[in-house]
């Protein structure tokens, strides 16, 4: 693995799931960052990029960040609707 000096900020291009988790991960570690997102929101994909009637066909379970689980009252395969509003609480 290849070390980066923390000194340095890092951008990270889009608020998708991946640049979501490339922000927690980075926050974790206290190195600083500017995130940058084209469109009006977090979400990626599943904000702009599919029906609001799509369903994740990965389990809310193994989907979830760890730290902010959806909502309990939220089925087990959740549509886009719901989704951006988990990627809105896995953003803090
Ligand atoms: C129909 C469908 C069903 C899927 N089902 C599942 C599933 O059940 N479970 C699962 O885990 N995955 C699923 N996926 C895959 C999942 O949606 C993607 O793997 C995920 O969205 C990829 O995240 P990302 O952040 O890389 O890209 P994206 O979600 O595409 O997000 C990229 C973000 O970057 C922004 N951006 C792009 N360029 C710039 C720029 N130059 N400057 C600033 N911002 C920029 C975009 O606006 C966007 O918000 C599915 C995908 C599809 C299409």
């Amino acid at each position: 693995m290849t070390s980066i000096a923390t000194s340095e900020k890092i951008a990270v291009i889009g608020a998708g799931p991946v640049g979501i988790s490339a922000a927690r991960a980075l926050k974790k570690k206290g190195i600083a960052y500017d995130q940058f997102e084209a469109g009006s929101g977090v979400g990626g994909n599943w904000r702009h990029g599919v029906y609001h009637t799509a369903h994740i066909i990965s389990s809310r379970k193994t989907t979830e960040y760890p730290d902010f689980p959806m909502p309990d009252h939220y089925p087990d395969f959740p549509n886009a609707a719901g989704v951006p509003k988990l990627n809105s609480r896995g953003r803090r």
